[in-house]
């Protein structure tokens, strides 16, 4: 039996040792801070976009494979009431990528609580929504062996065959070379009553996106500045960007009419990003790294996992 350690227990770490698990590997995932609950990562908070809409096939298809990964896992990690994409034309949305791949979408207006902007295309996509993101990283976590308040200064130190490193914006700390930025970003809640809304994803020519928007179990909404941070250091604990919390709320003002357009909140949280929003997912003899962030990375966590593991484990 391969003897594998994990260096972080945010959800890449926790997927990975799932994805290990069931492959046979005896696995034991070490955390630097005492709760796994912890909001200094990538990973705290109660939800995450999920959707197939994206411009490039290869996307639409890790997508695909992790809402089938999702459901296995079980019947209440996503919530499936969709996504409207917003771009300022047609052929900026995800439309030619859904079509090739085969995934349903429509321009029929669906929604009237998300309203708009005069000239805009809104690309409907039924099979989106959010993963319930600290109920998945549990269901991961599930009868694994979490060592907690262990901080991990080298893989040299860990008593394994391989060493799994999943360490979110520290990752540099184990791989120096790693061509990623981490940044500080910022979201904010919402007052909306109802039926959950659809997640919302504005795209803008050449940048890719940069407004989000998506239900909140508590509040009714969360949303955020894609790329609106500043660079910094992990080690350091920072609050949520007061003018970046204006920006979202003159935006969620703009685009959910129904909502109460002061936040009731805001919270940061940290992207390690590579310059065109791809993940680092390699093995360096006895450890694997894995940077799965960029902004965007939740939603694949049960199908990088397993991509973690087969390269863990060969
Ligand atoms: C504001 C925001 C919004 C996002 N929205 C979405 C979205 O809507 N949809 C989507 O799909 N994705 C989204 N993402 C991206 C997604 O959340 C990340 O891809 C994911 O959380 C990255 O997880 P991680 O496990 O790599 O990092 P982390 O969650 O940061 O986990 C790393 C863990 O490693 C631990 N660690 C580090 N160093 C050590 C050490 N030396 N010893 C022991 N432990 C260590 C840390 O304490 C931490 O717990 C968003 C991210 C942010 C920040």
């Amino acid at each position: 039996m391969t003897r594998v350690a994990v260096v972080g227990a945010g959800v890449m770490g926790s997927a990975a040792a799932w994805a290990l698990r069931e492959r046979g590997a005896e696995v034991a995932v070490y955390e630097q801070f005492a709760d796994v609950e912890h909001d200094r990562g990538s990973s705290h908070g109660r939800t995450r976009i999920f959707r197939l809409a994206y411009p490039h096939d290869e996307w639409v298809r890790l997508a695909e494979e992790s809402l089938a990964l999702w459901q296995a896992l079980g019947d209440d990690l996503l919530s499936l009431h969709g996504l409207v994409e917003l771009a300022p034309a047609r052929e900026l949305t995800s439309v030619d990528a859904l079509e090739r791949c085969g995934a349903a979408f429509s321009f029929e207006p669906h929604d009237e609580r998300v309203r708009v902007p005069d000239g805009w295309s809104a690309l409907w996509q039924p099979l989106a929504g959010v993963v319930f993101a600290d109920r998945a990283r549990r269901r991961f976590l599930r009868d694994v062996d979490v060592r907690t308040g262990v901080h991990v200064e080298s893989p040299d130190d860990l008593d394994a065959d391989v060493v799994v490193v999943t360490a979110g914006p520290w990752v540099r700390r184990f791989a120096p070379d790693l061509p990623v930025r981490v940044t500080r970003e910022t979201v904010a809640y919402f007052r909306a009553d109802g039926p959950p809304l659809p997640s919302v994803v504005e795209l803008h020519a050449g940048r890719g996106h940069a407004m989000y928007a998506l239900h909140d179990p508590v509040h009714g909404l969360k949303v955020g500045a894609h790329f609106a941070g500043h660079e910094t250091d992990p080690d350091e604990e920072e609050g949520p960007d007061d003018e970046i919390v204006a920006r979202i709320a003159e935006w969620t003002a703009a685009h959910f009419p129904n909502a109460d357009p002061d936040p009731v909140g805001a919270q940061s949280c940290i992207y390690t990003s590579t310059s065109d929003e791809s993940f680092v997912l390699e093995r360096r003899g006895r450890v694997v790294i894995g940077s799965p962030c960029s902004g965007h990375g939740f939603k694949f966590a049960p199908a990088l996992g397993r991509r973690l593991a087969d390269l863990a484990l060969g």
